[in-house]
């Protein structure tokens, strides 16, 4: 029996772990759990999954919630999530926050000697640096969510990392990969929201469109699975049946295919090295989806694909810079505020604006992070 804290219970991942462990409730058990703003769906998971401990994102919710559950520890904000992420009886921390935000509680939960299951990348887009030497440092594993990864990780079983010629991360190109960058300046949220295969969250479905999301899952690739950036390629997919592929020195290349579904990532993070029963809809009929399109990806259609090598092969605070200047233009345009385009110019002018600085600290993640935001906020005002 594994014994799991989550993060983000309420979100996208959140609830298609909280599906994985109702069909293994003999495998998994939910020790804690925290949520954003969505008091609604803790109350339901309260009434399925009665726990001790529980954190949401607001302290006047949480208070509410006091009176209504005078048994239940009901905790709040940052130090909610990073309570949490402490606490010392439970296994495996499974991290679905999005956002910067999880970065905090997935250090935390290394440093108190629990394994992660990892959903949130940007914890290793800004500070990959950081959490591997914590990961050496306290000796835990961490095991990715993100469905490319997962496919990385599936493909490398068996194989010696030494004798990878080169990681392949496969994109489906997200809502627009048909629209040239003519088409892209007047495309509207709800047009970006309309994923073609997946169904995930707000924050990623227009970072897929972006290609941030990409960008990311390079950087993400290179601090997992330690291989630089010239190792690392994207390969345009747009079936998303191969989720990544390994390429070896022999040019064997080893891919991880299946459906579009997040459980089997989510279940095989919590149940490695063994595989269990998962119940799946519509299992991969490869017959009936007949072929499959490759091509290489476009990086002037794309520059923030490119623009994450160059900040991941500089590193230091770039990175993080990236992600807040991404997280502030992303939640903009979802705002309405500015254009699918403005995303990219916002994030590109603050990479070519900030003075490089290395990271040696949680510190130094915390003021990159807030140069970023700060950055990007003045730009969002002055295009509204
Ligand atoms: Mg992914």
């Amino acid at each position: 029996m594994k014994r799991l804290v989550l993060l983000g219970a309420s979100g996208s991942i959140g609830i298609q772990t909280i599906d994985v462990i109702r069909q293994h409730p003999d495998l998994y058990e939910l020790k804690a759990y925290g949520v954003g703003r969505n008091t609604g769906a803790l109350r339901k998971l309260l009434a399925e999954f009665p726990v001790e401990c529980v954190s949401v994102q607001e302290e006047s919710d949480a208070a509410e919630l006091r009176k209504e559950y005078p048994h239940v520890r009901i905790l709040s904000g940052e130090d909610g999530l990073n309570e949490l992420a402490a606490m010392q009886d439970y296994d495996v921390l499974v991290n679905a926050l999005v956002g910067y935000a999880g970065f905090a509680p997935t250090l935390t939960a290394i440093k108190n000697r629990h394994d992660v299951a990892l959903a949130n990348k940007e914890t290793l887009v800004v500070g990959g640096e950081l959490i591997k030497k914590a990961l050496r440092k306290y000796g835990v594993s961490l095991y990715p969510i993100d469905s490319e990864h997962s496919a990385i990780f599936q493909a490398l079983q068996g194989n010696r990392h030494e004798q990878v010629k080169r990681l392949i991360i496969t994109a489906s190109g997200g809502s627009f990969r048909t629209l040239n960058r003519d088409q892209l300046k007047d495309v509207t949220v709800e047009q970006a929201l309309a994923h073609p295969n997946w169904s995930m969250g707000p924050k990623i479905t227009i970072d897929s469109a972006t290609m941030m999301n990409k960008g990311f899952e390079v950087m993400e690739a290179h601090w997992l699975f330690d291989m630089p950036y010239d190792r690392i390629d994207v390969l345009m997919h747009q079936e998303s049946v191969i989720h990544s592929m390994v390429e070896y020195i022999d040019h064997s290349v080893i891919a991880q295919l299946g459906a579009p579904d997040m459980r089997l990532p989510i279940q095989y993070a919590l149940s490695w090295p063994d595989r269990f029963d998962l119940f799946e809809e519509h299992p991969l009929d490869l017959a009936e989806i007949g072929t499959l399109h490759f091509a290489k990806p476009d990086t002037e259609r794309f520059p923030l694909l490119k623009a994450a090598y160059d900040a991941g092969t500089k590193g230091g605070n770039l990175p993080a810079v990236m992600n807040a200047a991404n997280e502030a233009a992303n939640l903009a345009f979802r705002n309405h505020e500015i254009s699918f385009l403005d995303i990219e110019t916002i994030i590109l002018d603050a990479l070519n604006t900030v003075v490089y600085r290395s990271v040696e600290t949680p510190e130094d993640l915390e003021s990159a992070d807030s140069w970023g935001w700060g950055y990007a906020l003045e730009r969002i005002d002055s295009l509204k």
